[in-house]
C-alpha cells in the first residue's frame, strides 16, 4: 500500500462578515482562536486510488463536494473521493442556516469558491506524494468525553484508529474517528476554532512526529462532549485524552505490509419531507436539489486491509452507528468505522422507529434532532444501502 498527504489552511479572513455555523443565526466571528484544516489522505494499492479527505467545517452539500471532485477526476480520473466535514460549530456557515437572521444565508460565496480550489489542489498534491507504507489498525473505548443528550442510555464510545508507517516503523500518519460533536465552545464562543478537534491532532504530531487527520463518527442526535463549562481547557482535555488513548492503543498493535485500499459506492434516494427545508428552498438558503420530492446522495464502503469503514451522508444517530459496525463487523471487518457528513449534510439520520416530527417545531422539545433531518426515508435508504454494498462485495 502507498500513502500520500496533504493539508492546507481553510480559515476565513474576517476583513468580511464570518457568520459561525451551528447554534442560532448572526453569530459573527470576532477572532480566530486556531487555524480550520483541509486533509487530505491518498490510499493506493494497485486498483483505485481512495482519498479521505477532512474539513473543519460545519458540513458540506453534496453539490459542492461534486464540483470538488470533478474538478479532481479532471487530473485525477481513477480517484474515489470521499469528502468529509469534522462538524466543528465554530467554523463558517457552508449550508446557508446560519446568516445574520432566518430568511438570509451566511455562506460567502467568495470563500465557497476560494475553498473548492484549496480542497481540489490538496487532494491532488496527496495524490501526486504516494509513497509505500505499512499499517496498522485497532479500537479502543475511551470513557467519559462524550454524552448523548438525546438517548443518555445510548453511547458510542469507541475511537477507531489507523496508522500508516514507512520501513523503519516510524509514523507517518495516523487517522482516528469518533463520535462527537466539536461543539466543546458551545454557542457564545465568538472565535474561529476546530474545537477538541485540533487538541487531538496537535497532540498526535506532539507524540508521533506525523500528521494527525480526524473524521467524526455517527455523532448524531446527540452526541456532545461531557462538559462543564464549555472552555478551552475542556476542548484541549477531550482532544488530548482520545489521542492518548488511541496512541496507546495503537502501539500494542502488530503492522502488516500488504494491505488492499477499496471503495464501494451507492447512489441513494430520499424523500424530503421535512417542511422546514421546504421554507429554507423558498427562501433560497439551500439549492433546492430534490427531484420528484427526493434527494439524491450516496453511502459508501471503504476498506483498508482489516479496517471497515461506513461512510454516510450525514449525522447517523448512535444507535445505527452501533449496528453498523456490528453489522461490518458480522461481514468480517476486524475494525469498523463510521464517516458521517461524508460528500453530503443531510442532517440528522434518525432510527424510524424513533423518529416524530415535533408539533411544534420551532419549540421541538425532544426532538429536535427530527426538525433538523430530512425525513425519516433517508434512514432505510442508507442502512440499506450499506448492507447491500456489503453484500455485493461478497465478505
Ligand atoms: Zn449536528
Amino acid at each position: 500500500m502507498r500513502l500520500g498527504y496533504s493539508q492546507a489552511i481553510i480559515t476565513p479572513l474576517l476583513t468580511r462578515p464570518v457568520y459561525l455555523a451551528g447554534f442560532g443565526n448572526n453569530r459573527l466571528a470576532t477572532a480566530i482562536h486556531d487555524d480550520l484544516f483541509v486533509r487530505s489522505l491518498s490510499l493506493d494499492s494497485g486498483d483505485v486510488p481512495v482519498v479521505l479527505c477532512a474539513l473543519d467545517l460545519i458540513g458540506l452539500f453534496r453539490r459542492d463536494v461534486q464540483e470538488v471532485i470533478r474538478l479532481v477526476q479532471h487530473r485525477a480520473p481513477a480517484a474515489a473521493v470521499v469528502i468529509a466535514s469534522t462538524h466543528t460549530h465554530h467554523g463558517p456557515d457552508t449550508l446557508g442556516f446560519w446568516g445574520p437572521d432566518s430568511k438570509t444565508s451566511g455562506v460567502d460565496a467568495a470563500y465557497m469558491a476560494d475553498l473548492k480550489t484549496t480542497i481540489t489542489e490538496t487532494i491532488l498534491s496527496s495524490l501526486s506524494a504516494l509513497q509505500p507504507v505499512a499499517f496498522k489498525t485497532t479500537s479502543v473505548p475511551v470513557l467519559g468525553l462524550v454524552k448523548n443528550a438525546r438517548d443518555p442510555e445510548i453511547v458510542d464510545n469507541e475511537l477507531t484508529l489507523a496508522q500508516f508507517l514507512d520501513d523503519t516503523q516510524a509514523p507517518l500518519m495516523t487517522l482516528l474517528n469518533f463520535a462527537c460533536h466539536p461543539e466543546v465552545l458551545w454557542e457564545h464562543n465568538p472565535t474561529i476554532t476546530s474545537d477538541y478537534v485540533g487538541y487531538l491532532r496537535t497532540e498526535v504530531e506532539n507524540q508521533t512526529g506525523a500528521p494527525g487527520i480526524f473524521f467524526s463518527g455517527a455523532l448524531g442526535g446527540m452526541m456532545t462532549p461531557d462538559v462543564k463549562d464549555h472552555s478551552f481547557a475542556e476542548a484541549e482535555f477531550i482532544g488530548r485524552k482520545l489521542a492518548q488513548e488511541g496512541l496507546k492503543a495503537l502501539a500494542a498493535v502488530r503492522s502488516e505490509r500488504e494491505a488492499k485500499v477499496s471503495r464501494q459506492t451507492r447512489e441513494i434516494q430520499a424523500k424530503l419531507t421535512n417542511m422546514l427545508y421546504k421554507i429554507a428552498f423558498q427562501r433560497k438558503l439551500l439549492p433546492d436539489v430534490r427531484v420528484n420530492g427526493r434527494v439524491t446522495t450516496e453511502v459508501s464502503l471503504i476498506k483498508i486491509g482489516g479496517l471497515w469503514i461506513a461512510t454516510v451522508p450525514g449525522e447517523l444517530l448512535p444507535k445505527l452507528g452501533l449496528a453498523l459496525k456490528a453489522q461490518l463487523r458480522d461481514a468480517g471487518a476486524q475494525v469498523a468505522g463510521v464517516i458521517g457528513l461524508a460528500n453530503d449534510e443531510l442532517g440528522y439520520i434518525l432510527p424510524v422507529e424513533d423518529f416524530r416530527f415535533p408539533l411544534t417545531p420551532f419549540k421541538p422539545g425532544k426532538h429536535y434532532e427530527e426538525t433538523n433531518s430530512i425525513g425519516k426515508d433517508i434512514t432505510p435508504q442508507v442502512m440499506d444501502g450499506l448492507r447491500s454494498l456489503l453484500h455485493q462485495t461478497g465478505a
